[in-house]
């Protein structure tokens, strides 16, 4: 038997942006299981959308708030007025959350808190743990849309806008449902991984029991205790992403950072415009590879950009030589449609951005076949990703290899090993990024 939708109210005051607010937020609670009613009696909450415009207006919202919470008790105020919070929580102490005008995420967010959805898999046509194209073992996590960074090469921030961070219990209630519906690897992606939270000035919102920052720090924290695998993809090396470091080192996230440097000579770097203070680079690697001796670094370069020489070629290779570059990953610049590169001075020649490309090519896979080296005859944590048919074998990933980007891991077995299994492996060889290795008997 299904278990009765939870049912929400709501009341709309203001303009018509705070209508379709209000229209994506029932949407997207519809969409949930939440059933709507038109009466504060019907509803186990009711959501205030309100306006602070003007005086009268903010009179008009406090009393639609005050008459909420005589006729139901469970109020959650957002809107205009929301960035009021103080107005509001003294004049309606009882009110159990505020949020600001378009956070309709940190509504929704505030009313799975309060208001739990209850799963119904006869009715429900949105599985738990949402609709995936990733198998069934590993999702991607998205925790920030667009970017405040202008990087000369990229048009990604004329496109998606300046970051938008989402809640952080919005960012975990997800996290949580994809490790219930089977998800053992959880890949947090944004464009700044780094930067979560700097827009909303790492508001804090309820989860469980207690108040967590929209915080790097603070969200990969609450990730790790979820229970999966949490890598970490497109973090740039600011100072505090050292504590985070801490994390990997006590086992809470995977000891893997994927950071795109794009470059490592001080003059394209400022031409490329990238953010994070580049001069400390090195020696920030050193510290993290001092804090978590397995540390994984995958990043990407692009070589040929404009106005690079080869003295500022030659820094890159010594960089990724030097930096220990796990796994790099290299492109060769092009000229963006509406990228501020293209109106950079001195172009490089193409047969030499063709020559620069092979020479970081021959450093990168001699690097990789040193890394490869090194693991011959080690244990290692694995994730099985299935039955690989080319090869008659399952394929694995160890913690420093993210699925479809790094290296794959060969394993015989007579027995069948399931998706998403995680177990030791002894590596016995391999060549480039493929390696071949043997489960570890209990
Ligand atoms: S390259 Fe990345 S950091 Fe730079 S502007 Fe584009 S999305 Fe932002």
């Amino acid at each position: 038997m299904s278990a009765k939708a939870p049912t929400i109210g709501v009341v709309s005051l203001g303009c018509p942006k705070a209508l379709v607010d209000s229209e994506r937020i029932i949407t997207r609670l519809r969409s949930e299981g939440y059933s709507l009613s038109a009466s504060y009696e019907g509803a186990d909450l009711v959501v205030v959308n309100t306006c602070g415009f003007l005086d009268s207006a903010k009179a008009e919202s406090l009393d639609a708030i005050g008459e909420a919470i005589a006729e139901n008790g469970k109020v959650i105020v957002t809107g205009c007025l929301g960035k009021e919070e103080s107005l509001i929580r003294d004049t309606h102490p009882k009110v159990l959350e505020v949020t600001g005008p378009h956070q309709y995420e940190a509504v929704v967010g505030a009313v799975h808190t309060h208001l739990p959805q209850v799963h119904d898999p006869k009715i429900d046509l949105v599985p738990e743990g949402g609709f995936r194209l990733t198998p069934r073992h590993y999702a991607y996590l998205k925790i920030s849309e667009g970017c405040n960074n202008r990087c000369t090469f990229c048009i990604i921030p004329s496109i998606r806008g300046d970051l938008v961070s989402r809640p952080a219990n919005a960012v975990l209630k997800e996290a949580e449902s994809l490790v219930k519906a089977g998800v053992k690897e959880l890949l947090v992606i944004s464009q700044d991984t780094s930067a979560y939270g700097v827009d909303v000035k790492y508001a804090e919102s309820k989860w469980k029991d207690r108040m967590v920052r929209a915080k790097f720090y603070d969200l990969c924290k609450e990730l790790g205790d979820l229970g999966a695998w949490v890598r970490l993809h497109y973090v740039y090396p600011y100072p505090h992403v050292d504590e985070v470091v801490g994390l990997m080192a006590e086992g809470k996230v995977l000891p893997y950072l994927d950071i795109p440097f794009q470059h490592a000579s001080p003059s394209v770097l400022k031409a490329m415009r990238r953010p994070a203070n580049q001069d400390k680079v090195l020696d920030r690697i050193k510290t993290w590879r001092k804090i978590c001796p397995d540390l994984t670094i995958r990043s990407s370069f692009i070589v040929g950009f404009p106005g690079e020489t080869e003295d500022d070629f030659e820094t890159l290779l010594d960089f990724i030589e030097e930096a220990e570059i796990d796994r790099a990953c290299v492109f060769k610049y092009e000229n963006v449609d509406g990228a501020p590169s293209r109106d950079l001075p001195d172009h490089v020649d193409q047969d030499d951005v063709d020559e620069r490309y092979d020479r970081f090519m021959e450093v990168q896979t001699a690097l990789a076949h040193q890394r490869l080296q090194s693991m011959i005859g080690k244990t290692v944590d694995a994730i099985c990703d299935g039955w690989d048919e080319d090869s008659e074998a399952y394929a694995f990933r160890t913690k420093a290899d993210a699925p479809e980007i790094d290296g794959v891991t060969y394993v015989d077995s007579d027995d069948e090993i399931a998706p998403g299994t995680i177990t030791q492996l002894e590596i016995l060889g391999g060549e480039g990024h493929e390696m071949v290795g043997a489960l570890v008997e209990d």
